[in-house]
């Protein structure tokens, strides 16, 4: 892999997510050799995936060179490659460009989409963990528009213009309103041929509420919100079967659509290699202790969405989302110095900063721990927050350019079919 040999310990992150730039920062030039790989040569902001997916983003906005955090880190290396295999008795890897030994490990290698083992599902539905997945997602939409305005019979259009969604968490929430918002704003003004009456968008949900992670109060406004723009929602409902047009489910519901996306769920992406009962089955989960360190290995490492931590608060482990991710690699970054320096590891003690999605313009729901509210002040801080927590200065400026333009134009600029998708 082309890693000069060194006498300083070699730490090496799997994963350049969340958890593995924060680490990765906190071991900039310090007494240590890292190695970064990834199989991306970029970050990928994910919350704000469901953006690109609906024209309202571009890619190169919520995506970063890993090697670009790196640059001044003198002693920091990047590896574009997958990392196949851990030999844990070697101290070393298998990646797609060859072998490492590491003295230190860290697999922070998040999650992929979970399909519940529904294979008709996955190879007809449309993924959202990716950015390329995404654009997949805007030509798909765009594409539909196009053939819907040809479509020779009212179902062959019905079809083209139903778009279902799988799952009503913050994604499938955030991506039903904004595609709602394409169906208010956007039909009307450059289809002319098309009646926006004719777009439905469904969004499927097995539990009882939208939302189902966040409290009721923001399940019932956010319910309230996308009745409002016309999303029609289907709670207490699975999809049993979809085999590219025709979705069905565990009720009588059941409607044809060229698209389904998948929004229900995911699992963890582990690396081959160590022992069974590391990973927790089900979750797909590195079981890790209160500083991060995989059951049983002195010296390897889980953090973020890949590692599942319990705790008298969380018996479940943490939330898989942002927050444990950032403060789990920042953490780690000084547990790894400490451990080099012989002093005592700190426990991860997980702060909660709240959690908060968005329905579309002025609409949003933020939960606290003791305040919970929903509307415009809420989205005002959803898009601070997100704004502020993208990587990059010129990412930043670009998304704010981007969304006063789509607030003042009720527009969504990026509705090029660059890549057609063949489904
Ligand atoms: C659509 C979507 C929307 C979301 N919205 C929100 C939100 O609004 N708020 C929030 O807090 N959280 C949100 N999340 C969750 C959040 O993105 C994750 O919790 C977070 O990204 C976890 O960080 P991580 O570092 O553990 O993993 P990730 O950020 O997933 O990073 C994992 C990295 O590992 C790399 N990798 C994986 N396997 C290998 C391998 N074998 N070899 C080499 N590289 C590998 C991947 O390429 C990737 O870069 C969302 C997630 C998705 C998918």
């Amino acid at each position: 892999m082309n890693i000069p040999q060194s006498n300083l310990p070699r730490v090496v992150i799997v994963g350049g997510g969340f958890a593995g730039i924060n680490l990765v920062k906190r071991l900039a030039n310090k007494n240590l050799q890292v190695v970064l790989i990834d199989k991306r040569n970029y970050h990928t902001f994910q919350p704000l995936l469901y953006q690109v997916s609906s024209s309202g983003l571009e890619p190169d906005s919520i995506a970063y060179p890993l090697r670009k955090i790196i640059k001044k880190h003198k002693t920091t290396f990047f590896r574009l490659a997958e990392v196949e295999q851990i030999l844990p008795d070697k101290n070393e890897i298998i990646t797609s460009i060859g072998h490492l030994t590491y003295d230190y490990l860290v697999i922070a290698t998040g999650t992929k989409t979970n399909y519940f083992g529904n294979k008709a599902i996955e190879s007809s539905s449309m993924p959202m963990k990716t950015v390329p997945q995404a654009l997949d997602i805007r030509s798909l939409i765009l594409q539909n528009f196009e053939k819907a305005a040809i479509a020779d019979s009212k179902e062959e259009r019905e079809a083209f213009l139903n778009f279902v969604i799988v799952g009503a968490g913050p994604t499938g929430v955030e991506l039903a309103g904004a595609i709602a918002e394409l169906k208010n704003n956007i039909l009307p003004r450059d289809y002319h041929d098309l009646n926006p009456d004719d777009m439905h968008i469904h969004l499927l949900e097995g539990a009882d509420r939208v939302l189902p992670p966040m409290s009721k109060h923001a399940s019932k406004k956010a319910a309230k919100f996308l009745n409002k723009l016309g999303v029609k929602v289907h709670c207490n409902t699975f999809v049993k079967h979809y085999d590219g047009l025709t979705v069905t489910t565990n009720s009588d519901l059941t409607m044809e659509s060229e698209t389904l996306i998948w929004a229900a769920g995911v699992t963890g992406a582990p690396v081959q290699g160590l022992k069974a009962d590391a990973v927790i089955a089900g979750a797909n989960r590195y079981k890790v202790n209160q500083f991060n360190q995989v059951e049983d290995y002195a010296n390897i490492f889980a953090v973020g969405d890949i590692a599942l931590m319990t705790s008298e608060e969380y018996p479940k482990g943490h939330p898989q989302v942002a927050q444990p991710a950032i403060q789990q690699g920042e953490l780690l970054g000084k547990n790894i110095l400490r451990l080099i320096e012989n002093k005592p590891l700190k426990p991860f003690v997980y702060k909660d900063k709240g959690s908060m999605a968005t329905i579309g313009r002025n609409k949003a729901v933020v939960d606290l721990k003791h305040y919970k509210f929903g509307g415009f002040f809420a989205w005002f801080i959803w898009m601070f927050v997100h704004l502020m927590s993208l990587v990059g200065f010129r990412n930043r400026v670009i998304v704010l350019f981007n969304w006063t333009y789509n607030y003042i134009n009720f527009d969504k600029a990026a509705r090029l079919i660059i890549r057609p998708f063949k489904k």
